[in-house]
């Protein structure tokens, strides 16, 4: 039994986007919530015991009108069971499509997986490979470079991607096709900057909402709530932009650090001692404490459903940059707009990743390949056009950027499929 439809909160938010762009066309609406084709798939895999086990996968393509599909494939179990996680990548590939809108990438939205988790199951690497494989030949009619483009996500890696990369381009008359596929290792024809993208994606965003709000970075104070890849090279950014690091969390609990440290310390310390917690010259403080402490900039980098009504009562900031994805609940976004504070949604605050998947991609179809300083310029053009670009949405019809940047993105897509219109 389903409890919460992460398709029906998606389905959701595309209505609202349609009421601010004053889209009354049912149809219409339809055509934007519901994804174009949803396959699922059986993967017989033998085992190394010798036993067959069948699996489950799924490919969602929500929409193409401004480009191929783009988004992960995870592999994982969620609680809701096989039912529930077709209809978490059917979110999810929606998701994907107004991500890429926002930024104004040529591409769509997809999402796929296969319901098992390698970590808990214990699965062999050899299993992990002809399961990968076996995926990758049932979903192959359907992707492609110029069709659909996976990525990875929870629990793939730049191995999974090489094995569907490797798998695709036999299958396709052994054409070397390295752009089926982006988060590749950069052996296998991966882009420079995926690792940092995250985090120096979310730093152009604040920046961005600095200089809208009159706000100088240097010395701005800056609050971190996660220690891992997104937010620790947001960190790094801000404070090459003049910023200060002030508290921090991890998984082990939160540090308050009145004086500021440089990330480059706290990452030393974490190194050696697994947590942030004891950082010399800090107070340790509760998560709730860390939320509200008074700052400029929060980047909520770790946990969805961070931030509740109350803590959005008790918020201290200017600048929310949601790093993480969904880390501010419904109930609150009303409470932040009416204090005034800036909130940088996550479907653009993080989207530098799909960025730079973009921009593997393009390298790949190219066979030429740029610098760290290209990647970063161009994904920083992208990004700071998509803050401004939603920006200015918000005001004109003052609304909060949350409704603005799915606005915004409902609008590119909708522009699109009027200049095709419907065939066959
Ligand atoms: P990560 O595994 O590298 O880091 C997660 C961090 O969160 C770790 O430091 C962990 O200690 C910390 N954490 C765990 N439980 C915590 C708790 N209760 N309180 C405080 N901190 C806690 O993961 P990541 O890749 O940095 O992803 C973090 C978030 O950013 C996720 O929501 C993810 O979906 C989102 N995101 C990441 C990327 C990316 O490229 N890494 C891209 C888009 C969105």
């Amino acid at each position: 039994m389903v409890k919460l439809d992460p398709f029906a909160n998606a389905t959701k938010q595309v209505n609202d986007a349609c009421d601010v762009l004053g889209i009354k066309d049912k149809g219409l609406r339809e055509y934007l919530a519901t994804p174009n084709k949803v396959l699922r798939v059986k993967i017989p895999v033998k085992m190394d015991n010798g036993q067959i086990r069948m699996f489950t996968g799924f490919r969602s393509q929500h929409n193409n009108d401004r480009g191929p599909y783009k988004g992960g494939i995870r592999y994982f179990n969620p609680e809701g069971g096989v039912e529930y996680m077709e209809r978490e990548v059917m979110a999810l590939s929606s998701w994907m499509t107004w991500k890429c809108a926002i930024v104004d990438i040529p591409l769509g939205g997809g999402k796929g997986g296969i319901y098992v988790n390698p970590k808990t199951e214990k699965l062999s690497d050899a299993e992990l490979e002809r399961l990968t494989r076996g995926f990758t030949y049932k979903i192959f009619e359907i992707i492609g470079p110029g069709k659909d483009i996976p990525a990875p996500d929870v629990y793939t890696t730049g191995r999974e991607m090489t094995q569907i990369m490797d798998t695709f381009s036999k299958l396709n008359g052994n054409i070397y096709s390295p752009a089926v596929i982006t988060g590749k290792p950069l052996s296998m024809g991966g882009s420079l900057a995926r690792d940092v993208a995250t985090g120096l994606g979310v730093s152009y965003c604040v920046r961005e909402a600095a200089k809208a709000l009159k706000l100088n970075l240097k010395g701005a104070k800056v609050v971190l709530q996660g220690f891992g890849n997104a937010s620790t090279f947001t960190g790094e950014y801000l404070e090459k932009m003049g910023a200060k690091v002030i508290a921090v969390s991890d998984s082990k609990g939160s540090i308050l650090i009145p004086n500021g440290a440089k990330v480059s310390k706290l990452i030393e310390f974490k190194a050696k001692t697994k947590s942030v917690v004891g950082f010399p010259g800090s107070k340790k403080i509760s998560t709730e404490e860390l939320l509200t402490t008074k700052c400029d900039i929060l980047v909520p980098g770790a946990l969805e459903n961070q931030i509740d009504a109350k803590i959005a009562k008790n918020l201290k900031c200017k600048i929310i940059a949601e790093a993480a994805n969904g880390p501010t609940l419904p109930e609150a976004d009303p409470i932040i707009y009416q204090k005034k504070i800036l909130v940088i949604p996550d479907i653009l605050a993080n989207s530098g990743g799909v960025c730079i998947s973009y921009l593997e991609w393009v390298q790949n179809n190219m066979g030429y390949y740029w610098t760290f300083d290209e990647v970063a310029k161009k994904m920083e053009g992208n990004i700071t056009k998509g803050f401004k670009d939603a920006y200015a949405l918000a005001n004109k019809h003052k609304i909060d950027m949350r409704r603005a940047t799915m606005a915004l993105a409902v609008g590119r897509v909708v522009e699109a499929f009027n200049q095709k219109g419907i065939w066959p």
